[in-house]
């Protein structure tokens, strides 16, 4: 019997981690996918659920700033017309 559990936000076929084995997947929190909590997902996933926490640690606002930073830096690089 081969039943994998199934991530919750891409409906893959959650596989055992190559190191450890282990095929219970990740904690899905706070992910959520057509307004459905998930609970559970693959690792390829995680990584979206990991941004999400960020986001949601920082707020919009830091995720905002983060931005136009990185906007100023380009613009510091690359903006160099002198008329
Ligand atoms: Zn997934």
């Amino acid at each position: 019997m081969k039943a994998y559990l199934t991530c919750d936000y891409c409906n893959q076929d959650i596989q055992p981690d190559p190191i450890t084995g282990w095929a219970g997947g990740n904690n899905g929190w706070p992910l959520e996918k057509s307004g459905a909590a998930c609970e559970t997902v693959c690792n390829v996933c995680n990584d979206l659920v990991i941004m999400e926490r960020l986001r949601r640690a920082t707020g919009e606002d830091m995720m905002d700033a983060i931005k136009d930073s990185v906007q100023g830096v380009d613009g510091a690089r690359y903006g160099r017309d002198d008329d």
